[in-house]
């Protein structure tokens, strides 16, 4: 299954809980090329720029990504994907991949994802979401599960919050009539509780 939604819309978040509970990987494109540009790979040192001003890397080398993460034996039964597809040309991509049984789309406020976004604090362990009020960790800063030191996303700033959410506009907001076309599209309100939202899905995808 997949997530559409505007950056800080909570798709991170609400993947990361399906996948624990139905034991099938999260996998986000950004996590991969954020992990790619901390190894200082050479695929990390060429998408390094991209992800901090905000904006979209290739099709094609998000695609290639996609596609070799895929190909890993714990996707075999299924995966969530988070941030994939962003483009029209990625969703016609990943119908070439593997199949997908439910898109589901979280809708916010402008005003939402902007103090969502800019307060957000991520776990470079574990990759769990924070947020300075409304989702804090139990000790200022560091993650609850591994201890590790939380950092606050290079491109969570407002220039770049700004940039993507325009982004998403242009090149993302096209699939919402791509899936609801295929009849695989349910909407669900993003702008509230963690809990209520992930309870509206679980409802959606019958776990
Ligand atoms: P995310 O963690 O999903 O907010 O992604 C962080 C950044 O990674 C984005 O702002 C893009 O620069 C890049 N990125 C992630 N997924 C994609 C994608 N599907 N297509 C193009 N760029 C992507």
């Amino acid at each position: 299954m997949l997530f559409l939604g505007p950056p800080g819309s909570g798709k991170g978040t609400m993947a990361a809980r399906l996948s624990a509970l139905l034991g099938i990987p999260h996998v986000s494109t950004g996590d991969l090329f954020r992990e790619n540009i901390n190894k200082q790979t050479p695929l990390g040192m060429k998408v390094k720029k991209t992800l901090d001003s905000g904006g979209l890397v290739s099709d094609e080398i998000t695609v290639e990504i996609l596609r070799t993460r895929l190909g890993l034996n714990d996707a075999i039964r299924g995966f969530i994907l988070d941030g994939f597809p962003r483009t029209i040309h990625q969703a016609d991509s990943l119908s070439k991949i593997d199949n997908i049984d439910h898109a589901i789309e979280l809708r916010c406020t402008r005003e939402v994802l902007i103090r969502r976004l800019t307060g957000r604090r991520s776990c470079p362990v574990c990759r769990r979401i924070y947020h300075v009020d409304s989702m804090p960790s139990l000790v200022e800063n560091i993650c609850d599960d591994d201890g590790a030191q939380l950092y606050t996303r290079k491109d969570d700033n407002l220039e770049s919050v700004n940039r993507r959410l325009a982004l998403y506009e242009k090149e993302t907001r096209p699939l919402s009539d791509w899936y609801g076309a295929k009849g695989l599209l349910r909407f669900v309100n993003g702008s509230r509780e963690a809990d209520v939202v992930f309870e509206e899905i679980r409802e959606i995808v019958d776990i």
